[in-house]
């Protein structure tokens, strides 16, 4: 992959389009903001759990196509996993979106989660496809103030 063209594969224009789980939880237990000043994506993540299973997940915000679809494929990814599972996920997508572990071989766990993988050869685009991420580990930490990527 060597054209930025090819980073916007139609699944992520598509999810940028028409996000899934667009929406505020009114009874969200877990809520975090996140702002990527580099970008200017914000988002805010909701997060209700069942016990350490995360029952529901959505967000709110605008940012680039990047982090706009990572936040609706996120929420579609964890949204029924136990928190282990969740933090698991967060893990391996972070170590393909960095470079530092190979999208394949890990597609059992990361699903179409795998159409990032082109992110980390743009540098600047890292913390688009993270910054949801950060934000429901920071919402599920509890963590008040937003987290910034900066
Ligand atoms: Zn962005």
């Amino acid at each position: 992959m060597s054209d930025l063209r090819d980073l916007y594969q139609d699944v992520i224009l598509e999810h940028s389009k028409t996000p899934r789980n667009y929406r505020e939880l009114p009874a969200a237990d877990h809520k975090a903001e996140g702002f990527n000043p580099l970008c200017g994506d914000r988002f805010t993540v909701y997060v209700t759990l069942d016990g350490d299973t995360i029952r529901d997940v959505s967000f709110q915000g605008s940012g680039c196509a990047i982090s706009k679809s990572s936040a609706s494929m996120m929420t579609q990814s964890v949204k029924g996993k136990t928190l282990a599972e969740a933090e698991k996920i967060f893990e391996r997508f972070h170590e393909m979106v960095t470079g530092h572990a190979p999208a394949a071989g890990n597609e059992s766990e990361l699903g179409k989660l795998t159409v990032f993988s082109g992110v980390s050869e743009f540098p600047v685009r890292v913390k688009c496809a993270t910054l949801a991420w950060h934000t429901l580990h920071a919402a599920l930490e509890g963590k008040q103030d937003a987290v910034s990527t900066e």
